[in-house]
């Protein structure tokens, strides 16, 4: 069975968040995103700063701020993330459902306590264990699964290196075996090096245990390195969703602005893609990437869609000829 044919386990249908400003000014950050991510698949929401992927993803753990208004339907289980209350994100979603691996494991983690401890609670707190002993193991065990040493649970978040601290919030991601885990910006701040033993690390409970792993990031290195799928994302909207292999490999990603990013690392051809995104208040009617693009034509002045796997929102993308050439 290929992973498009697999059961998803989350469901993103149309979402779309808008942020309502004072003087009544709506800002349009997310738009009629759609997207699926299955068990034992890691699909990669990529895109510069800005572009809306992580109020996305605060969309879908019920964490937007006062002002944001939703539209659509993000499925997980029997539960629609965007008309699910408080009390129900809370009490179901965030650490059963969704295991949450923070862009800042620092600040995620509570300076005063050992790992131990915190593990031990958040055992606890998601999983009603009440024996020490089994809260022991089941910490252990989460830790285990993340690769964090287990000589090093005693120890409190100050005295870890950024790896082991990311490793840390990892094995508390895990402590609920939620079917989708989400990682928000993983590498931010990491060398290379760590870089890699961190995604690597991420990948584990996708291959070892079918979990489903949401990754948003602005690295496209870290995302070839993770993904089975990659979901590109610009001024707030999906323009591109492809199969990992043959978006980073051969033939390529098939829309301008894509190919524009992964020409953009230091690895290829360095070579910037010219602009600046347009203002999310104030986005043009038709395709907000024309300003930048260079097979941009009349026809762009009409909004291009994406609604479904494997598709690229452009009116004219790149085909087969023109990525051998
Ligand atoms: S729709 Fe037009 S402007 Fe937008 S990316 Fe495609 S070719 Fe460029």
């Amino acid at each position: 069975m290929t992973l498009t044919e697999r059961q998803p386990v989350l469901s993103v249908r149309g979402l779309s968040v808008r942020f309502l400003m004072p003087g009544g000014r709506r800002i349009a950050a997310v738009t009629d995103a759609h997207f699926d991510v299955a068990a034992g698949e890691c699909l990669a929401l990529v895109g510069e700063s800005g572009c809306g992927k992580s109020v996305l993803a605060s969309a879908l753990l019920g964490l937007l701020p006062a002002n944001a208004q939703t539209a659509g339907e993000a499925r997980l289980g029997d539960l629609d993330l965007l008309s699910t209350d408080e009390q129900t994100l809370a009490r179901r979603v965030r650490g059963r459902l969704i295991g949450l691996i923070p862009q800042s494991p620092a600040a995620h983690l509570t300076p005063v306590r050992t790992i131990r401890s915190q593990l031990e609670e958040t055992v606890a707190a998601l999983t009603g264990s009440r024996g020490r002993a089994a809260r022991a193991q089941a910490a252990r065990s989460a830790a285990e699964r993340a690769a964090f040493p287990p000589d090093h649970l005693d120890r409190h978040p100050h005295q870890l290196s950024g790896g082991l601290a990311q490793r840390a919030a990892t094995s508390l991601a895990l402590v609920g075996d939620a079917p989708l885990l989400l990682a928000d910006e993983p590498t931010t701040g990491l060398d290379r090096d760590l870089v890699d033993r961190t995604v690597d690390e991420l990948r584990r409970p996708v291959d070892t245990a079918g979990q489903a792993l949401l990754v948003i990031t602005h690295d496209l290195a870290a995302a070839e390195r993770i993904a089975d799928r990659v979901a590109v994302m610009y001024a707030g909207r999906l323009v591109e969703l492809a199969d990992a292999q043959a978006f980073f490999g051969s033939p390529g990603p098939r829309h301008p602005y894509s190919r524009g990013l992964l020409q953009a690392l230091p690895d290829r051809a360095f070579s910037p893609i010219p602009g600046m995104p347009p203002e999310l208040g104030e986005l043009p009617d038709g395709c907000a990437f024309a300003a930048r693009c260079a097979r941009a034509t009349d026809t762009c002045a009409t909004l291009p869609h994406l609604t479904s796997a494997g598709a690229v929102a452009c009116h004219h993308p790149y085909v087969q000829e023109d990525l051998r050439a």
